[in-house]
């Protein structure tokens, strides 16, 4: 008998903002078969999330054990300063394992640390669509002081220009298609 197939491991990258929340509760909603991977993060939680569910909410002390004890695939500072976000392997390595798909919603550095442990990682990355269309987000959402806004559009600025080391691109301007699109992407054989 062979041996059980190996599920893939799916990376998501995009600005923050750039959509990707709502459109990846959809792809889960919607593509049969994918798990998402709990990120843990020193930043407090926003209202409405829920700790275990959203992120693993951790103290900084906590999280530096974590990551001197090596139980993070990846990890980093995100914005420069104080919030630290990190995929655990414990997140991952089971999934892979029991065949099952996983999907890693993190930044362009996470992403590129998970390349180097798994170079057959799909990774994904979200366009927003233009960075007006991304500042009118950020600002929509209201969570973010104007200070936080600069900084994150900084960030995307800097992402954008990482988009081309992603396998695959979405342009997440119509939020249908483009789930359609990454449903299409994870369910395609491996190469
Ligand atoms: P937010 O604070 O808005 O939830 O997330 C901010 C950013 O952190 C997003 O761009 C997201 O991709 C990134 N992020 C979330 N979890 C992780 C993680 O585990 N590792 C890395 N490297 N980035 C993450």
């Amino acid at each position: 008998m062979s041996a059980p197939s190996a599920g893939n491991l799916i990376v998501i990258s995009g600005p923050s903002g750039a959509g990707k929340t709502t459109l990846l509760k959809r792809l889960y909603a919607e593509c049969p078969g994918l798990k998402a991977s709990v990120s843990a993060t020193t930043r407090s939680p926003r209202p409405g999330e829920r700790d275990g569910v959203d992120y693993h909410f951790l103290s900084p002390e906590e999280f530096e054990r974590k990551r001197q004890a090596g139980e993070f695939l990846e990890s980093c500072e995100v914005f420069g300063r104080g919030a630290w976000y990190g995929t655990l392997e414990s997140e991952v390595a089971p999934s892979l394992a029991a065949g099952k798909s996983i999907v890693l919603e993190i930044d362009v550095q996470g992403a590129m640390s998970v390349l180097e442990r798994y170079p057959d990682a799909l990774t994904i990355f979200v366009h927003p669509g233009s960075l007006d269309e991304l500042r009118r987000r950020l600002s929509q959402r209201g969570t973010d002081s104007q200070e936080a806004i600069e900084r994150r559009m900084e960030v995307a600025r800097r992402e954008l220009d990482a988009a081309d080391r992603y396998r695959y691109q979405v342009l997440n301007d119509d939020v249908a298609r483009a789930v359609r699109e990454i449903c299409e992407i994870v369910g395609s054989p491996k190469v």
